[in-house]
């Protein structure tokens, strides 16, 4: 299969450059097969230079407009490109979006649906860690087209060497059927940090920093990451929720996560355990995080990062 068949990505939203998870599902999809990709509105001409250089040959695009509605739109005209590209997988993000919509077009399609990828193999069996991290398990897709959404940082983001401008295939949008509709949209407040979904770096605070994040931000930004946190700190109001990781909160897999100030409790360690190098941070010896670390640091967090930072943008002169 590898080499021949086409692997559709589905890439959400195309506004201006192509998102580095988008990269990596297309990356992906090149080591699967040949990649395709659906964008769900018309992509400019520098998109679709992108979008060649990762080697999509074949681009498709709604006929009209999609509705402005949440994800099921996305799945209707999804469903169509299916029908229309026959690929042997269909990729998306794992973002909540993704999942809702690999679920739609899951029925839509009768097809079966494998959600928090790790590693996809070129037989299309899919890696997922489950159980709050505790089982790593290989499942495949036996009825229709597999359909996978793939966590952010599983594989490295490298652009092929696609060249010539993808050939554009008008599909028709679908019928979307009953869907929330968006009356109202508003930014969010732009922080200058990565994405939590998507950063390389988390460097998470919980309890322990009591109340106050700024050594937290500061070594995150030394270390140009993200911000996360464990639910004791979200729950108490020290920072928005949208930073929570864990069960109930956002999965990240990034190279490096530093947990300062959190025990790691198992509903933490569901959102985390998958990063590749865990360092904590943590004055009590004893507590349980020590025991997913990779690195361990026994210290107060309040002297600890500082120290971290400090030494770090030093490097960096
Ligand atoms: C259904 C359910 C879902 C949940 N979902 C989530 C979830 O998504 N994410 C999540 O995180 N939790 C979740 N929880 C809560 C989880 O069980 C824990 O209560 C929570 O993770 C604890 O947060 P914490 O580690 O910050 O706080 P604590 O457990 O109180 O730990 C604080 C740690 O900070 C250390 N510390 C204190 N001061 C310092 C200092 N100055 N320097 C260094 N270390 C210091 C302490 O030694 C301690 O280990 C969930 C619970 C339930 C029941």
């Amino acid at each position: 299969m590898a080499g021949t068949a086409k692997i559709l990505v589905f890439i959400d939203s195309p506004d201006g450059p192509l998102h580095k998870v988008q990269r990596e599902l297309l990356t992906l999809a090149g080591t699967l097969g040949e990649p395709a990709a659906a964008v769900s509105s018309p992509p400019d001409e520098a998109l679709l230079a992108e979008l060649a250089g990762y080697g999509a040959a074949t681009v498709y695009q709604p006929a009209a407009q999609l509705e402005d509605s949440l994800v099921a739109p996305n799945a209707a005209f999804l469903a169509n490109v299916v029908r229309e590209a026959a690929p042997a997988a269909v990729l998306l993000e794992n973002s909540y979006e993704g999942k809702e919509t690999a679920a739609r077009l899951g029925i839509k399609l009768s097809s079966g649906v494998v959600t928090d990828a790790i590693a996809v193999a070129p037989d299309l069996s899919v890696t997922k860690s489950v159980l709050a991290g505790a089982y790593t398990v290989v499942a495949k897709v036996t009825t229709g087209t597999p359909l996978i959404t793939v966590k952010a940082n599983s594989i490295e983001a490298a652009a092929g060497t696609g060249t010539g401008m993808p050939v554009v295939v008008e599909v028709d949008p679908g019928e979307p059927g009953p869907a929330a509709r968006v009356t109202e949209r508003s930014a969010k407040p732009a922080s200058g940090r990565p994405d939590l979904g998507e950063a390389r770096v988390v460097v998470a605070g919980g309890r322990g920093v009591n109340g106050d994040f700024g050594p937290i931000e500061e070594l995150a930004d030394a270390l140009g990451g993200a911000v996360g946190a464990s639910r004791a700190a979200t729950d108490a109001g020290w920072i928005d929720h949208s930073a929570q990781v864990g069960q109930t909160g956002k999965t990240v897999s990034p190279q490096l996560y530093i947990s300062a100030g959190i025990s790691g409790a198992i509903q933490q360690k569901a959102g985390m355990q998958t990063a590749q190098v865990i360092v904590a941070v943590n004055k009590d010896a004893d507590s349980p995080v020590f025991e997913i670390a990779d690195f361990g640091v026994v210290g107060d967090l309040f002297q600890v990062l500082p120290q971290a930072a400090g030494e770090i943008r030093k490097r960096k002169g």
